[in-house]
Formats: structure tokens, sequence, C-alpha cells
């Protein structure tokens, strides 16, 4: 007799158990020669590039918190996990290399979405190699909650801090703005998104190609990567750096979409290209001398930068209209306790 094929959509967690689903999971890992004991042993095992330092960094994604079921299907639930990960650790300059996955699952989630899960996780993982060397895994009585520890190196004098602002800087941000923001509206309104914005939401591009290219040529001061939202995310570079920046909204980088559609926002394009997050797009600042630089190294790499203010020894931050008047800010980004 033929195998059941259609147990597939009835599979669920507490089918395999935690032992069962761990070895599932390593069998799809691919181990960079970086990993001397990977997924297996009570602890991994790595050798660090001798001479660079390691960067460390950890994030939480929550059901209904950061993510829902029914608009984030498992693929990308699974790459995005990751992607968000990388994604700080290219705002530090670094090369992503090792990740820690802890998984706390509802027992009757179906297999098969999980499988989708590590499957999208991989397929991020080996676009940028990283190893998967670890992790957690335990039922959840609430929904379903995903931590990513990622690891990543680089050599003392290019990580680049949010500290190093300087006064007469140049504010940049990679791509363009307010994208992942838009599509999260229009899913909270119930609302058709376009395939590309959808994908800015729930499939971002860590920019680690940008990232590596500006420090290997030793271009940028401070950086940030803009998950909270542009305003926010430059606010904590000025702060950092005890210095103050005037963003001009006019020059802010909107998609092509972005602008077609700028009529049927809530509120003006601009708030939400000031505020929206989770676009996964470098802020840095540059020297004024180095706007050329910036430019060609960015034509290099294919992705676009643009210049959105500059650097001041005010406290605080502004943003202007293009005649110099004081642009009226209502919400500067998000923050999980207001
Ligand atoms: P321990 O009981 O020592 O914590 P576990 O049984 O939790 O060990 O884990 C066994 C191995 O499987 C370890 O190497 C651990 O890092 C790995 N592991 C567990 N869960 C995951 C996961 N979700 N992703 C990757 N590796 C995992
Ligand atoms: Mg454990």
């Amino acid at each position: 007799m033929k195998p059941v094929l259609n147990q597939k959509s009835t599979t669920t967690i507490s089918t395999l158990g935690e032992f069962g689903f761990i070895s599932r999971l390593a069998s799809g890992v691919f181990q960079h020669k970086s990993v001397i004991t990977g997924i297996g042993d009570d602890a991994a095992v790595t050798v660090p590039t001798e001479g660079k330092q390691l960067l460390t960094s950890t994030d939480m994604l929550l059901e209904e918190v950061h993510f829902r079921r029914s608009w984030h299907d498992p693929l990308r639930l699974g790459r995005k996990s990751l992607a968000v990960s990388i994604s700080d650790i290219a705002a530090m300059g670094g090369l992503p290399r090792w990740a820690l996955l802890s998984l706390a699952m509802p027992a009757d989630l179906p297999l098969d979405f999980m499988d989708d899960f590590m499957r999208g996780f991989l397929s991020m993982a080996s676009e940028h190699e990283v190893t998967l060397i670890g992790g957690d895994t335990c039922s959840s009585r609430t929904g379903l909650t995903i931590s990513v520890t990622i690891m990543g190196e680089q050599d003392s004098g290019r990580i680049v801090r949010r500290s190093g602002a300087m006064i007469g800087d140049d504010i940049w941000v990679t791509g363009t703005v307010g994208d992942a923001a838009f599509a999260l509206q229009k899913l909270e309104n119930g609302e058709d998104v376009e395939v590309g914005q959808l994908q800015r939401l729930l499939d971002p591009t860590p920019r680690i190609a940008a990232s590596l290219a500006l420090v290997q040529e030793g271009l940028v001061n401070a950086m940030i990567d803009v998950s909270d939202g542009l305003l926010a995310d430059f606010g904590h570079i000025a702060e950092q750096s005890g210095v103050g920046g005037c963003i001009s909204v006019a020059d802010l980088p909107l998609s092509a979409e972005f602008r077609l559609q700028a009529d049927l926002l809530d509120s003006s394009p601009y708030q939400l290209a000031l505020s929206g997050g989770e676009d996964y797009e470098l802020c840095f600042t540059a020297a004024y001398s180095n706007r050329e630089k910036v430019t060609d190294c960015m034509k290099k790499c294919g992705i676009a930068a643009t210049r959105i203010g500059i650097v001041t020894s005010s406290s605080g931050v502004v943003a202007i209209n293009q005649n110099g008047s004081p642009y009226n800010i209502k919400a500067d980004g998000f923050n999980h306790f207001t």
C-alpha cells in the first residue's frame, strides 16, 4: 500500500516532539568551515577569524506583536526572522557569520508551517553565508515566539557605531522609506497591497552589501538600520553622538508606488516616510568631503542612497519643508510601550 501523502496538513509539531523537530531542522543546515561543532551538542564550537572583533545582537518576533499568521506566510516569516538580525550586523558594518534560533511553538502548529518557516530562514542564511549553529525549542501556550541571536565579525577599525556622527556630516539613507509602513497600514485597513510593496514589509532585504562597501572605504561616521522609523532611528544617532540633525522632507526617497498612492494614505506621505518602521534601510552619516565617494561607492554596489539632511550642533532632530520652514512632525516612530 502507498503511504498516505495528504497527512501534510494534519501533522503538527506535537507529532514530532522536541527532538524530532530539532533533527528535522538540523538536517537542512549547511555548515560553514568556521563551524567545528554545530547543532547537536550542548554548545556550538566556532572559529572566529583572527584579528576580528565579535558583534552580537538578538531580536524577538512575537505573534500578534510583530507578525500575524494570517498576513505573514511562513516562508517569508522565516526569511524576515533572520533578515532583521542580519540588518543589525549591517548597521554596525559587520559581516554576519553565525545564528542561534529559539522557538516557542504552540503544540498544534502545523508541521508544514514550520517546514516552510525553516526553508525561508535557511534560504536567508545561505544568501548571506550565515550558519545556524544552535538554538532552543519549547512549547508555547500563547502564540509563536521566535528569537534570533546573530554573531558577526569585523576589524575593530571598521566597526561603525551610532555615536560617531560629526557636526556638518551629511545624513544619508539607502533605498526608499515608508513602503513597509504603507503596506502595513493597508493590511490593517483591510485593503489590497501590491506585490512589491507587500514584499518590502514581509521580506525585507538586509543592506549588507551597501554596508560592507561603505566601511571598506572608511566612508561612514555613524550608522543605524531603520527599523522603528527614520526620525526615531536617526534620533538615536543624534542622541548617542551628542549632536542634532535637520532632515529635509522633500529629499526623502519615496518609491514610485508610494508617490502614486500617496493620496490613499491616512496622513501626509512624509509623516509615514519619517515615522514608518520596518524598512530595514541604512541611515548613516558621512563627511561632506566624502559626498562623491559615497555616491560612487553606492553606484558600484547597485544600491541607491540619498542625502536627506545634515548633522547640526543643535539638540534634537528637526524636519524642514523645501522652503526651510519647520515641518510639523506628528509621530516619531514605533515604541512598544506607548
Ligand atoms: P539542551 O538540553 O542542552 O539545551 P537541546 O536539547 O535544547 O539541548 O538542544 C539540542 C541541540 O539542538 C543543541 O545543539 C541546540 O543548540 C540545538 N537546537 C535546539 N533547538 C534549536 C532550534 N530551534 N534551532 C537550532 N538549533 C536548535
Ligand atoms: Mg535547550
